[in-house]
């Protein structure tokens, strides 16, 4: 029997993974291996992967097998254990950030030109980027058409287990303290109250989600004072589930469901194909960094590249630690610091805040993000901070500024969000939650929420940074 490796990164999952089962299928005797290139700058990502990985390996060896685990630049690790092992096929699951397309079509080649046999699939994505274009045989750069045509085609469910018994190499492997994920970054001491980085915990938040809050997900995905969207994006990132399970969960819950009463499956209708088309929001997010890979450092838009920023460390490091003075973006800032997660409606509004009011460059967001975020992605990420500033395709308009205080009152009707994250809020009454400087000095002091004090006084007018921002908009349009 020959020997393969496979090479595992976004896709930890035995389960719904292309590259592994072809090769079991293929009749290899499989080397499974992930390699830590320590080329990751510190980020809250790290913290995940290092559970996750703790987690696969588990699944690997409840299965038989141990998972390899190396250090060092992939080619050199790659040709070492060739050697080594007299490997004759290396399968992996497709990357699409524009270093891993270079990393990877570098190294198909180098070892297809020995001799080798070199395979790789799609295990990241419903569709390849590749694969919908328009009628002119160009990419699209709306996503409705977009999506349109995704669903046209039929959406990809699963991919299928192996057919075949699979016979494991067994080979030695650094201990994953060794791979020095969890010392990167000194903020994670609350994650773990917050999340449970293994596959089970996500195959259980999908379950969950499709049992319950579906029926209501239309509406409640937009309020971050309650927990009404899945929670999933870091499994799917990390690949401990990966998104056609969640499209093969949902059509097996609607064949489930299809002889239950009418009323109950409306808002279970509704409510999937909503969490489909926020899936198609990340493909697409995957399909223009793959069309465009200069989009993540530079905006879309042409004329944004002579938007006149005003460039402030001051500025962003308040909104880095929550200290604007504006209930909802704190909180949200916030919430981002302490989980390593934020609400997708906070998280537009923060983006919306940084670029619009305070005119700090959108890369600055998208940085710090990327460090922040356990669900951090490169797509995802890029697409959501060019749409938020209204220089990407497809993006919301920069005419469209979110004012915080509208937004808190009507996502966070209750306070009940902005309090949990911001305790120098939790006595201040309702009607002055997301705007604390309009209490009286009595009732600043009884609320034990000074503004100026306890509480940072607004850091920017919204209505002289709204002008302002709309003014510089009004210039690049000239
Ligand atoms: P749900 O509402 O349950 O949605 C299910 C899944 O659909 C998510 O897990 C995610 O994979 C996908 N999804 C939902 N909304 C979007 C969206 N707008 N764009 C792309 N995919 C989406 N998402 C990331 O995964 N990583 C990021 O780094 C990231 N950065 C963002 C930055 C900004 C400025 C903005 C506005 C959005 C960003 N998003 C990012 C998208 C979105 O905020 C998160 O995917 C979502 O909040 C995750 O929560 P959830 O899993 O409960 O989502």
């Amino acid at each position: 029997m020959d020997n393969a490796i496979v090479w595992f990164r976004d896709d930890l999952r035995l389960q719904d993974n292309p590259a592994f089962t072809a090769a079991v299928d293929n009749g290899y005797r499989v080397i499974p291996l992930v390699i830590s290139e320590q080329t990751v700058p510190a980020s809250a990502h790290t913290w995940w992967r290092h559970y996750a990985l703790a987690d696969f390996q588990q699944s690997i060896k409840s299965s038989g097998g141990n998972l390899c685990l190396r250090l060092g630049r992939a080619e050199g690790v790659l040709q070492t254990l060739i050697d080594e092992l007299q490997v004759k096929a290396v399968f992996w699951n497709r990357r699409y950030t524009p270093t891993g397309i270079a990393i990877d079509t570098g190294m198909k080649q180098h070892f297809k030109a020995l001799g080798l046999e070199v395979k790789t699939f799609n295990a990241a994505l419903i569709k390849e980027p590749w694969q919908i274009l328009n009628k002119t045989q160009k990419p699209y750069r709306v996503f409705t058409p977009y999506w349109k045509a995704c669903l046209h085609e039929g959406l990809a469910g699963a991919n299928p287990l192996p057919e075949k018994k699979i016979h494991w190499l067994r080979t030695e492997s650094l201990a994953l303290q060794e791979l020095e994920l969890l010392d990167h970054i000194r903020w994670d001491k609350q994650f773990p109250e917050h999340w449970k980085p293994t596959r089970a915990e996500g195959l259980e938040q999908l379950n969950h989600f499709l049992q319950g809050p579906v029926h209501s997900y239309d509406c409640d995905r937009d309020r971050p004072d309650i927990v009404g969207t899945t929670r999933l994006s870091p499994y799917l990132h990390s690949g401990l589930i990966g998104v056609r399970e969640v499209v093969s969960a949902i059509e097996l819950e609607t064949a489930l469901r299809s002889t239950r009463s009418s009323v109950d499956s409306a808002s279970f209708v509704t409510g999937c194909d909503k969490l489909l088309s926020e899936l198609g929001w990340r493909e697409f997010s995957y399909y223009l960094l793959y069309h465009h890979p200069e989009c993540v450092r530079e905006p879309l838009q042409e004329s944004f590249k002579r938007f006149p920023w005003k460039k402030d460390q001051k500025l962003l490091r308040a909104w880095q630690s929550g200290q604007t003075g504006y209930p909802i973006v704190d909180a949200g800032m916030r919430e981002l610091w302490q989980t390593g997660w934020m609400h997708n409606r906070v998280r537009m509004i923060v983006a919306s805040f940084l670029v619009k009011h305070l005119m700090q460059p959108w890369q600055e967001g998208a940085d710090w993000f990327m460090q922040t975020l356990l669900d951090a992605d490169l797509a995802s990420n890029t697409q959501g901070w060019q749409w938020t500033s209204g220089c990407g395709v497809d993006a919301s308009p920069f005419f469209r500024v979110f004012n915080p205080v509208s937004q808190g009152k009507k996502f966070d009707p209750d306070g009940a969000y902005v309090r949990r994250w911001v305790p120098e809020l939790k006595r201040v009454p309702l009607k002055q939650v997301h705007e604390p400087w309009l209490m009286d000095a009595g009732l600043q002091q009884a609320s034990n929420c000074v503004v100026g004090d306890q509480y940072p006084k607004p850091i920017v007018d919204l209505k002289q940074g709204r002008e302002r921002a709309l003014e510089a908009w009004q210039s690049i349009r000239e």
